[in-house]
């Protein structure tokens, strides 16, 4: 019998454990096995393999059932919002899986597959710069960054290469340039707009977002099995050509090619096991989520990516006794500082001009004005500022009156519409204390874990911030000369503008944070939190590839702590 359990626990014993296969744990383990550890992903989801399991990538619109809309009939038990679509069904999570509780109404979307939400993400790719790591210093909220952009800098690079990421070399120092392919156009109507904020707006620019697409693929990209993106905007369905940035196109095939990964899906990481005469993690608890067994599996490191809200529940259903309250969790914020982005604010204008001017083709990306409020000095009645995502076209529609031929004729024959041209903010929120998730007394999920509680708000400098946004944008599309202004605030609630972050911050102090400059547990170093997680503050630009560039800066860290043995 001991000889059995010895085997046993060879067997399940690795290098390193990464939980979550999602955009920042694929590149964690890429990492690691790019170093030779011994790699085991723990995926709650199931297998899904690049181009095999895209079951709808090439369907054309008539071969959907309901024509790309899901009746409410089938709806039901799935999460759903605005991003649920015919196409992309088989991603969406059914609710019965995790439920939780919104003791204030926020919406969390999740992707529980193998490749998480990188399958689903719109893949805008904006670097962040020291506005954003030194904002809460400057402005006096939350603490301090440890870390600084020269810090991340080289990381940024490291990443977007392998990535592939189009954009402009703009020279903005609120938006850092990065390793571009080549960037996608504007639209007529952008470069005006362009034009007239350079004119009436000199502060505030306009260029073209970036975002994780091929448009110009190097080696690096083709030996990973991708090719050039067809701007076909099917995205949200897995892509078979690997034209935009999934863990399951790039960095997950690429783990595995080195031999070094084992993929384990259907496991759902209950708990990370802390010994206290070791005073290290040495594995994590699992429960297999077809056989409802649980199962231990130990390594020397553990990179929890399960992103930010799963990530944070995790460490707090690891408590001990050295930890009751969650593993790390001796300044008592775990849970506490969760933020999001403020996406409530739209503008939308037509234009009457360009008229001998159409739009051809499709484009993954479209423009952006970074942050300008709040920049070089405070002055404001508000903390910090937005970004804002600037897209224009022009459409096509065709008359419907008539009867017989005369009808016919009006329906072959399109005319375009205006140009029309809307924005939509990108909104900073400020982490506080009082917005958190806890772990439910009683209630729990079908596999006997706690749920998740969720307590979040939005604070009055939200929504001061969102007035800021309709109030400058009407300015400004006046001045451009466009029509038919319309600003609204959706006063949706937090989280459906997923980028859910914080509840394991980063920081200088383990008296007031959970994680140091290298994204370790302060107080069990061997456990390291690379996803959204970990993040002090929000900033304003997409935050996926900050996260992947600190996943891949902590897995050679840990490869370097543990070639010296100091893990
Ligand atoms: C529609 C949409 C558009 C988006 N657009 C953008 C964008 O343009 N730019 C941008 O920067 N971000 C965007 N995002 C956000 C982006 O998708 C996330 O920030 C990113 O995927 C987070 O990476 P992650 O690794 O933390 O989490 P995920 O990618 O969600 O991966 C987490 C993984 O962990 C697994 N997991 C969870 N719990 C457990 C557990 N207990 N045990 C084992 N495994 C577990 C999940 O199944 C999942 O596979 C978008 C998101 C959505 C939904």
């Amino acid at each position: 019998m001991t000889n059995f359990n010895i085997d046993v626990k060879k067997k399940n014993t690795y290098d390193a454990i990464v939980i979550g296969s999602g955009a920042s744990g694929g590149w964690s383990a890429k990492e690691l096995c790019d170093r030779g550890l011994k790699t085991l992903v723990l995926e709650r989801g199931r297998k899904v393999e690049h181009i095999k399991d895209y079951s709808t990538a090439s369907k054309a619109p008539w071969e959907f059932e309901y024509r790309g809309t899901v009746p409410l009939k089938l709806r039901e038990g799935l999460q759903y919002g605005r991003f649920l679509r015919e196409e992309n069904m088989t991603f969406m999570m059914k609710e019965d899986e995790q439920p939780v509780v919104y003791e204030k109404p926020f919406r969390w979307y999740r992707g529980y597959h193998e490749g998480g939400k990188s399958l689903l993400w719109a893949r805008q790719t904006q670097r962040w710069s020291d506005f954003d790591f030194e904002g809460p210093q400057r402005d006096g909220f939350a603490v301090d960054w440890p870390i600084r952009y020269k810090d991340m800098a080289p990381w940024y690079s490291h990443v977007e290469r392998f990535a592939g990421i189009s954009g402009n070399y703009d020279g903005l120092p609120e938006l850092p340039d990065g390793e571009f392919l080549k960037a996608y156009g504007m639209s007529c109507i952008e470069e005006h707009f362009k034009e007239s904020l350079g004119k009436n707006f000199p502060e505030r620019k306009l260029v073209s977002a970036r975002c994780a697409h091929l448009s110009d693929p190097q080696a690096i990209h083709t030996e990973q099995g991708r090719t050039q993106c067809q701007s076909q905007n099917m995205c949200n369905r897995g892509c078979i050509y690997g034209g935009y940035f999934s863990s399951n196109a790039s960095t997950l095939p690429w783990a595995a090619k080195t031999g070094k990964m084992t993929m384990r899906p259907h496991s759902v990481v209950h708990s990370i096991i802390f010994d206290e005469k070791k005073n290290k993690a040495t594995g994590v608890r699992v429960i297999d989520s077809q056989s409802h067994e649980m199962i231990e599996f130990y390594a020397k490191v553990i990179f929890v990516n399960a992103s930010a809200i799963n990530s944070t529940s995790i460490l707090m259903n690891s408590s001990s006794d050295r930890f009751p309250n969650g593993l790390g969790n001796d300044s008592g914020v775990l849970g506490k500082y969760i933020a999001w982005h403020n996406y409530r604010g739209h503008a939308s204008a037509r234009f009457e001009g360009l008229k001998d001017k159409r739009t051809a083709g499709g484009r993954p990306t479209y423009a952006y004005v970074p942050r300008f409020r709040n920049l070089q000095k405070h002055d404001q009645e508000f903390f910090r500022g937005y970004a804002t995502g600037v897209s224009g076209g022009r459409g096509e529609f065709s008359r419907q009156d008539g009867i017989g031929d005369q009808l016919r004729e009006n329906l072959l024959s399109r005319e375009l519409s205006d140009w029309n041209i809307s924005a939509w903010m990108m909104g900073e929120c400020v982490p506080i204390e009082q917005n958190h998730i806890r772990l439910h007394e009683e209630l729990k999920d079908k596999y006997g874990i706690p749920q998740i509680v969720f307590s979040c708000d939005w604070t009055e400098n939200d929504d001061k911030m969102v007035q800021d946004f309709m109030d400058q944008f009407k300015a400004m599309f006046e001045q451009a000369g466009y029509t038919q202004i319309q600003v609204s605030d959706s006063h949706s609630p937090p989280g459906a503008d997923i980028h859910e972050m914080g509840g394991v911050r980063m920081g200088r102090d383990p008296k007031t944070s959970l994680l140091n400059e290298w994204n370790q547990l302060h107080a069990c170093k061997n456990v390291f939190v690379t996803d959204g997680a970990c993040m002090t503050s929000t900033g304003t630009q997409n935050p996926t590839l900050t996260y992947m560039a600190f996943s891949a800066r902590a897995a050679n860290r840990a490869a370097d702590e543990l070639t010296k043995k100091n893990l």
